[in-house]
């Protein structure tokens, strides 16, 4: 007779396993306790400690206990409002600010809510899609070039839109981006801009890493789309506090019916964000000396890194632009590919679990972003660092000089061994 209890898994999640993300998280960490080591290049993860300030709030408010307002603290809103203004130039009020539990959730509800479709470039952060599938999306992957530092085409964008010009639909717009660490320019964003402006689609701007522009230049579409860009952020990355779980919604007024239909789904589900991580949060994001210091020093850390990165990438034979913020590179093993196949390594997925076996060093295929399997291109964080230690150093270097290769080998040196070992082991191919 048939169990009872036989299995029934919702068909769009059946077959679906841990995000990719925290998957090879989870396996690093296994492996280091298992006695190997690790250069844990695979999640994203920000190296840096939360600000002392902001971590001093979160102390001071340890006992706050109640159930706050669904959308957020009212001060929190009124402080993201004026972050908004101070930092991108994006005037809002406090009402268009919605606080969730990290900005993954946000853009899960907002494609639960929302009856449309999802545009997205490959390659984009390995959860939009999946989050399309569980609630029934149709997703539209939208092919860039790496010549191109794979950015979406607003020629593209449009082709798809006029395919059926009245559908309803989301595009998101990563930048700086994961996977790659690059940007667009500002051209590129009004031409984007009028094309969903034309299709009235809706543009997620995911500026996540807007504040880890490594020049301090990101400038939002928002101020090409204001009536329907909806701006997505936190405090994971710049605050280095992706544990802590609270991001950002800003919408238009116009979309307040779109804040509203989340903000129920919310109420039912998770009801409101952490209470104490919420009043913490008001000194992220209100003005702060301390805060901008540690920014200056993070962006100039991450910025030095990617130059060296990339110059050892380059003298493995591997053709890469340098990225313009995060701590990602997207880089494409192609050069390698005869000699890869040789050892029956086919795919970006093969190539990544026999560099963990062989190296110890943990990436990300690019194929979790959406790339052709068959193309060998990877994601690495750079990341494996001691980010306190390595803001301290930099404090200590006046700002008018630039950091070098010699800071990366005492500050840095699991990334640089990481990327030795890469390079022997290509080279003994
Ligand atoms: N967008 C991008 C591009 C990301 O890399 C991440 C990963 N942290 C998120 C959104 C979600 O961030 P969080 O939920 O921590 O706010
Ligand atoms: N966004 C991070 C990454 O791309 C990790 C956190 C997550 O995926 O939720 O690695």
């Amino acid at each position: 007779m048939r169990d009872k209890l036989h299995i029934n898994i919702n068909l769009n999640i059946r077959g679906m396993g841990p995000s990719a993300t925290l998957a090879i998280n989870e396996m690093s960490n296994r492996m280091i306790k298992e006695g190997r080591e690790v250069f844990k290049l695979g999640l994203g993860q920000s190296p840096f400690p939360v600000p002392e300030p902001v971590v001093e709030a979160l102390r001071q408010n340890a006992h706050q206990k109640e159930y706050l307002p669904v959308k957020g603290l009212p001060e929190l809103q009124e402080a993201i409002a004026n972050f908004n203004l101070r930092k991108h130039n994006l005037r809002c009020t406090p009402e268009d600010v919605l606080i969730g539990p990290g900005s993954k959730e946000l853009i899960f509800l907002l494609q639960l809510v929302y009856y449309g479709d999802l545009i997205i470039p490959t390659p984009s952060w390995v959860s939009y899609s999946p989050q399309a599938r569980i609630v029934g999306r149709n997703v539209n992957w939208i092919p860039t070039k790496a010549d191109n530092n794979w950015r979406l085409s607003p020629d593209m964008l449009e082709m798809i839109c006029r395919t059926d010009p009245t559908r309803p639909r989301i595009a998101i717009l990563n930048y700086p981006a994961n996977p790659t660490g690059y940007t667009y320019p500002l051209e590129r964003l009004e031409r984007l801009a009028h094309v969903a402006r034309r299709y009235g689609v809706i543009l997620v701007s995911d500026e996540i890493y807007g504040l880890i522009h490594h020049n301090g230049k990101h400038v939002s579409v928002a101020n090409y789309y204001p009536e329907g860009t909806i701006v997505s952020s936190g405090m994971s990355k710049w605050c280095g506090a992706g544990g802590w779980r609270l991001g950002c919604f800003t919408f238009p007024a116009k979309l307040r019916w779109l804040l509203d239909a989340i903000a129920s789904v919310a109420s039912e589900t998770y009801t409101a964000t952490s209470s104490p991580i919420q009043y913490a949060a008001i000194t992220a994001f209100e003005e702060n000396s301390e805060i901008e210091n540690y920014l200056l020093h993070s962006r100039r850390i991450l910025k030095t890194i990617a130059k060296v990165l990339v110059d050892k990438l380059r003298n493995m034979e591997i053709d890469i632009q340098l990225p313009q913020g995060a701590f990602y590179l997207f880089p494409d093993f192609n050069p390698y590919r005869g000699k890869l196949e040789k050892y029956g390594i086919y795919t970006s997925g093969e190539l990544c679990k026999r560099i963990l076996e062989k190296t110890g060093v943990a990436m990300l295929p690019g194929s979790d972003f959406g790339r052709p399997p068959e193309e060998l291109t990877t994601r690495i964080s750079y990341v494996d660092f001691d980010g306190a230690n390595a803001l301290e150093t930099s404090g200590k270097i006046p700002v008018e000089k630039e950091l070098n290769s010699t800071f990366m080998k005492e500050n840095c040196p699991k990334l640089v061994k990481a990327f030795d070992l890469l390079g022997d082991w290509l080279a003994a191919l």
